[in-house]
């Protein structure tokens, strides 16, 4: 397998750099599924996407979105083509792990000033403390109107954080297993120190001063924290990472890094053949529930909603676009790592800089819970891929029995479409800080215009 670098090779260069470097301002703009949201809409507005409510009617070319709630967006390209006879679907989810602010949270512990968090998706606890970190997100105020958070990403802001047990005071502690050595609920953030003189007997008068602060800046009170959704990120900006630069570090690679490439690709697409369909979803990291995750029948609503502007509503008719849909469900892969090889299998394995990971099925345990992927869809994706040259590789997620983890991929295969997992491979999964190759970054991107433009 040869590596994707190749065909970048001095001029050519400047195509995978560049590219990239509207990938590091989303990612850095992008620390919630909300802001993902809100990005991913201004990108596509730029590029002439209209929110379907602006629509009568509906025509071929006619670029259309639907927003779901602002957590996430189904965007469509209408194809020349029958829609009935099915679509080319890209879907990428938009959530990251990271440490959600509990509804009550705020606590005052002799003199500091604590907020209590719940863990969002499968985190390794010990990796979130010590580091600077961000407040993002939006606090619900009883007279209906919303504020938005957003604390520790400007230069001049502060930062908060999680401590971390001294080394020196460890012993006890160094004892623990990985999953023990920090528990979750542990993870409280620090936020304050200074206390409010207001009134010199006051109980908790740092919380107070804290109060204050978040009166004075965002006119909120703490019983607004029972309607907020606020989430504690790595704070900082996405950066260029190796000597050569040939890598990208930030927060939430997984998955705004396929979000993001299947956006770019649906953005460039003009009037296709068959309809261009781009799903950026919530809730992948806890099991994609609710009403913002990939199992909600927002997606096919959207659908129905498509059907009906274009005059050709019917059950009947969702039901067969459905079944001839074709769907590259698109998440980042585990990239080897030259310090952890022995969870690898090395002919099944995704490395850097080899281009797009298909994965037949991501289950490891017996493939258990996995959509595995038919082997016709993949000969034909392997046909439209050579066919342009696009770099790719095909990998599992690991060692048969290492571990496993889940995608959106069964969801739409339950819907009875031709789907298989495709991504970008990642270092430092679910970490703070996630690296990938900015070649690999390139070719997924390529990758997916390439599949809107000839699958079929
Ligand atoms: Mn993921
Ligand atoms: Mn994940």
């Amino acid at each position: 397998m040869k590596t994707a670098w190749k065909k970048y090779q001095n001029e050519a260069l400047n195509q995978v750099m560049s590219f990239n470097e509207g990938y590091k301002t989303y990612l850095t703009n992008a620390k919630t599924e909300r802001e993902a949201t809100k990005e991913a809409i201004a990108l596509a507005e730029a590029k002439g996407f209209k929110d379907f409510s602006a629509y009568q009617t509906l025509k071929a070319g006619d670029k259309v979105y639907f927003n779901n709630r602002g957590k996430g967006v189904c965007l469509y390209v209408i194809g020349s083509d029958d829609i009935t006879k099915g679509m080319n679907i890209l879907g990428a989810h938009i959530d990251s792990p990271r440490l959600d602010i509990k509804q009550n949270p705020l606590y005052e512990d002799n003199g500091l000033v604590l907020m209590d968090t719940h863990y969002y998706g499968g985190v390794k606890k010990y990796q979130w403390v010590a580091h600077p970190m961000a407040l993002h997100g939006v606090v619900c105020k009883k007279d209906g109107s919303v504020v938005t958070v957003k604390i520790g990403d400007d230069a001049d802001d502060p930062v908060i954080g999680i401590s971390d047990l001294l080394i020196h005071l460890s012993s006890d502690q160094m004892k623990k297993t990985g999953a023990t050595v920090v528990e979750g609920e542990d993870l409280n953030a620090l936020v304050g120190s200074i206390p409010s003189f207001d009134d010199e007997e006051e109980k908790d008068p740092v919380k107070k001063n804290i109060l204050k602060l978040l009166k004075e800046k965002y006119d909120i009170e703490e019983d607004d924290f029972i309607s907020a959704e606020l989430e504690i990120v790595p704070a900082g900006a996405t950066r260029d990472f190796g000597l050569d630069r040939s890598m990208v570090m930030g927060y939430g690679h997984d998955d705004r890094i396929c979000a993001y490439t299947s956006l770019a690709a649906i953005l460039d697409i003009d009037t296709p053949k068959r309809t261009a369909c781009c799903i950026l979803v919530d809730k992948e990291e806890v099991g994609s529930q609710g009403n913002t995750g990939m199992q909600s029948r927002f997606f096919e609503n959207t659908i129905a909603e498509l059907l009906a502007k274009l005059g050709v509503y019917s059950e009947l008719n969702l039901r067969r676009l459905l079944r001839a849909s074709k769907m590259l469900s698109s998440d980042v892969s585990a990239a080897y790592d030259p310090n952890y090889p022995s969870v690898n299998e090395m002919k099944n394995t995704a490395f850097f800089g080899k281009g797009i990971a298909f994965n037949k099925y991501t289950g490891s345990r017996g493939k258990g819970g996995c959509n595995d992927a038919n082997p016709e869809f993949i000969a034909k994706l392997r046909q439209i891929m050579d066919d342009n040259d696009v770099s790719f590789q095909t990998a599992e997620l690991g060692r048969v029995d290492q571990g496993g983890g889940g995608t959106i991929a069964y969801i739409l295969a339950n819907m009875d479409m031709e789907v298989i997992d495709a991504g970008i491979a990642v270092q430092n999964m679910h970490a703070c800080y996630e690296v990938a190759s900015k070649v690999d970054i390139y070719e997924a991107y390529r990758a997916y215009k390439v599949f809107l433009k000839e699958m079929c």
